[in-house]
């Protein structure tokens, strides 16, 4: 794995974050959804911060298999699309970071989402999920992996 950094101490961090993600290194509050458990720091920060807005939706299925998220307070509504392979919403928030917004979370939530549920576009990329490799794991993590079996 080194020779993809161009120096140690990249690589070094690049490990301390992976570290930092799993939860033998730091329990995991009750309110981080087991969809998250595999992920970096960096994604269920971004995650977190948009599930803490969720309270204020609802949403219905359309009948093209994607979902209508309406904002109770503002009146706000959008479109999101929950596919394998791609998610995505017509919200800003999505447009700007192509990550999973407050509607698409508001989902996942819904439907009690595991990790093998998680889009393609997530469970595939690097900068979210957690490198098993650096970090000694095995085997993909869920709620009911007890922590010794992980190594
Ligand atoms: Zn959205």
């Amino acid at each position: 794995m080194l020779r993809f950094f161009n120096n140690v101490p990249f690589y070094f961090s690049y490990t301390i974050e992976n570290i930092k993600a799993i939860q033998q290194y730091k329990q995991y509050s009750e309110e981080i959804p087991v969809f998250l458990f595999e992920t970096t720091v960096f994604f269920k920060k971004h995650c977190m911060s948009r599930i803490q807005r969720c309270s204020d939706l609802t949403h219905r299925r359309l009948s093209d298999g994607s979902y209508q998220v309406k904002n109770v307070q503002s009146g706000g509504e959008y479109k999101v699309h929950l596919e394998k392979d791609l998610s995505s919403c017509t919200c800003t928030d999505w447009h700007i970071h192509h990550l999973p917004c407050k509607h698409i979370l508001h989902i996942m939530i819904d439907k009690h989402y595991n990790w093998e549920d998680m889009p393609d576009n997530i469970k595939d990329n690097p900068l979210y999920i957690i490198d098993r490799d650096v970090v000694g794991l095995h085997q993909p993590i869920d709620a009911t992996t007890p922590p010794d079996a992980l190594y």
